[in-house]
């Protein structure tokens, strides 16, 4: 039986990752989701979090902003809105995306409903994720 799969990383942008894998973990918009090789065939949302791959040992990680993941037949396909390795995330952008953020979700509070308070909080989760993993780099 096989013990690696291919994972591949799609974003609009580019093809993020594209190589063999012994275990890959995201978080599904139904919690943490952990695969190995010979998983059973599964379709699934992704959450705003970090997506982990290990190889030989080795672990690396990137921020994951959301998208599908498809496993079948030993391969896991995941078309995410964006995803950044922690040593390209420029950390001031996403100190500057969380304060505008949450300038946005203090004023839909205060009543202005002008302000979409579903898209600020997701845009200063994004931020919270890049500043985490761009802080650790
Ligand atoms: P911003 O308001 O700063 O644009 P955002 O969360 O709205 O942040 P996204 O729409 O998620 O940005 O991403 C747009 C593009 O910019 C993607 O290619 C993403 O990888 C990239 N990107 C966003 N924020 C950063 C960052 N802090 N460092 C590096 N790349 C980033």
């Amino acid at each position: 039986m096989a013990t690696s799969y291919l994972l591949e990383v799609v974003t609009p942008e580019r093809v993020v990752v594209k190589q063999e894998v012994e275990f890959t973990s995201v978080r599904s918009t139904e919690g943490s989701l952990g695969i190995m090789a010979n998983h059973a065939p599964l379709v699934t949302t992704l959450d705003i979090g970090l997506l982990r791959f290990e190889k030989d040992g080795a672990a690396d990680e990137m921020t994951l902003t959301g998208g599908f993941l498809e496993f079948a037949e030993n391969k896991a396909t995941i078309l995410g809105n964006a995803a950044e390795r922690p040593g390209d995330i420029d950390v001031s952008r996403a100190e500057a995306a969380r304060q505008r953020a949450e300038k946005r979700i203090e004023e839909a509070k205060n009543g202005n409903a002008e302000i979409d308070l579903m898209r600020a909080e997701l845009a200063l989760k994004r931020a919270l994720l890049r500043l985490s993993a761009g802080g650790r780099k």
